[in-house]
């Protein structure tokens, strides 16, 4: 029923920022090469994405905005009982639905004809042919209109921005075979080129200074050239990214970025076994850049403990970071660091 969705809703679509998350996730799983997330007043006075995907005819669109599946909660009491039980995969669309105005714009690659939909507080209200290039145009307007309390919630646009920057930094990072760019109240904030290394990207994310101070890291099990990291008794199968030059830092820890098998995760035991690489290196409170990509077979990590924390727990934590530091002090010692 409507209600319950839209507390769900509530629940899982806490901020912008988790609906650009969801959307974005969409436009990559279309398999788009060129991504631009624009949003006004930090994304609570409207969100669009903007792919160049396989699109959809106009039954999918139909489909992809329905219910998927019976909503596994019943009352409050469920809810609170744990909404980390509830699927949100095939729910993404359908509940953003339920909590704002959506208008999606579609055409299937090699289609003829586009589609528009909209949906308003979970109601279809249109639908018909439009002109439109292949690909996907989702906006997102007035967002919690119609849950007020959970509007409230909402904080400053500089805040909610920086929630949506972070989300679309971390895609975009993880994926520098795409070009993603962001707009905020029309005023691009990055774009990457979509050439598929990581330097690059971080060039256009995080700026010339960042990427010229960043070192490579090449280690973990799966080494085909023998010169990484072999810690025995873990499962890594490999460590890559970039870290940068300890002198290059800034005074939070939001510029440590982790990703496990391809997700980014808020994971505090990965960056610190990052920071423990650079041991006395940092100046008190100063912390690098780094963009780590971990690797481990999927019966060894956890991820999505909950749908819209990025939390992830792992199987031999220990040998995980401990491999995690030694080829990012590998990194930093090949530069004579
Ligand atoms: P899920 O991604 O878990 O399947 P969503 O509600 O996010 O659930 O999306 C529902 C469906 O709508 C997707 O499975 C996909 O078929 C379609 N869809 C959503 N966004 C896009 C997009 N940007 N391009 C093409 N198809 C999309
Ligand atoms: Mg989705």
């Amino acid at each position: 029923d409507r209600t319950v969705t839209q507390i769900a809703a509530g629940e899982v679509v806490e901020r912008p920022a988790s609906v650009v998350k969801e959307l974005v996730e969409n436009s990559l799983d279309a398999g788009a090469d060129r991504l631009s997330v624009a949003v006004e007043a930090g994304g609570t006075e409207g969100i669009r994405v903007r792919d160049d995907g396989v699109g959809m005819d106009r039954a999918a669109v139909e489909r992809a905005v329905e219910e998927h599946t019976t909503s596994k909660i019943d009352t409050i009491d469920d809810l609170e009982a744990g909404v980390g039980t509830l699927g949100f995969r095939g729910e993404a669309l359908h509940t953003i639905g339920a909590v704002s105005r959506v208008t999606i714009r579609t055409k299937p690659r090699g289609g003829d004809t586009g589609t528009e939909l909209r949906v308003e507080g979970g109601e279809v209200t249109a639908v018909g042919p439009a002109g439109c290039p292949e690909g996907t145009v989702v906006a997102v307007e007035d967002l919690f209109y119609n849950t007020p309390a959970r509007r409230k919630f909402l904080k400053t646009t500089p805040t909610e921005f920086d929630h949506v920057n972070t989300v679309v930094t971390h895609y975009a990072l993880a994926n520098p075979d795409v070009a993603i760019s962001l707009e905020h109240d029309d005023r691009e904030v990055f774009a990457t080129e979509g050439r598929g290394d990581l330097r690059s990207a971080v060039l256009s994310v995080y700026g010339r200074e960042v990427a010229e101070a960043m070192r490579r890291v090449d280690g973990g099990n799966g080494e085909a050239d023998g010169e990484g990291v072999s810690p025995d008794a873990s499962p890594v199968e490999s460590i890559s990214g970039l870290v940068s030059h300890p002198e290059t830092t800034r005074s939070t820890r939001d510029y440590l970025s982790t990703f496990v098998n391809g997700r980014y995760v808020t994971a505090g035991v990965l960056r610190k076994a990052v920071l423990d690489a650079y041991g006395g290196q940092l100046a008190p409170d100063r912390y690098p850049f780094a963009v780590l990509f971990v690797d481990l077979p999927a019966d060894s990590v956890d991820v999505n403990v909950h749908p819209r924390k990025m939390e992830v727990r792992l199987n031999a934590e220990a040998a995980v970071t401990r491999a995690v530091t030694d080829a990012v002090r590998e990194a930093l010692l090949a530069e004579g660091l």
